[in-house]
């Protein structure tokens, strides 16, 4: 198998760039994801509502610092192909409010606590719960017998 043997340039580390110039070294990590805060589950009734948004693609829930939040991992589009946004200029406030100096450049994304299936928040539930209440939750299919018109 052929190969070539040319090297990638490394990617500098935040604390050996200016921090007006960081965001030349990015793919644009910070536009792509949004994460609003949650409120913590204390019960089942709220452990579920976590489990509807495991459902989703591309959808996690972590906690940090003892608080919760959902992060929906989508790009923006107004993020460009050479990872600038095209409405810097009317960006929106959130977006002016962040800066390099607290950007996630190199972080690893570790947190305290992180769930990305329905099975891992259930289980999770179960663990600081106890089992559900009630003789189960779960309920027949649906007949897929169609009635015939
Ligand atoms: S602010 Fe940070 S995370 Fe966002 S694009 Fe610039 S360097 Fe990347
Ligand atoms: S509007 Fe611009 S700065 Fe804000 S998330 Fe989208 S691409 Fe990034």
């Amino acid at each position: 198998m052929s190969g070539s043997s040319k090297k990638l340039p490394r990617r500098p580390k935040k604390s050996e760039v200016a921090p007006e110039n960081l965001c030349n070294f990015c793919n644009g990590k910070c536009c792509r994801y949004f994460a609003i805060p949650i409120d913590k589950p204390t019960n089942y009734e709220e452990f579920d509502d976590v489990r509807w948004y495991l459902y989703h693609e591309r959808t996690s829930v972590f906690v940090e610092d003892g608080s919760w939040f959902i992060i929906v991992h989508n790009s923006c589009n107004a993020l460009d192909e050479n990872n600038r946004c095209r409405d810097y200029a009317i960006r929106p406030q959130i977006c002016r409010n962040y800066s390099t100096s607290k950007c996630e450049y190199d972080d690893l994304f570790l947190f305290e606590q992180y769930f990305e299936t329905p099975e891992q928040i259930e289980e999770y539930a179960n663990a600081i719960l106890g089992p559900r209440p009630g003789d189960s939750f779960r309920t027949p299919k649906p007949s897929r017998n169609l009635p015939l018109l």
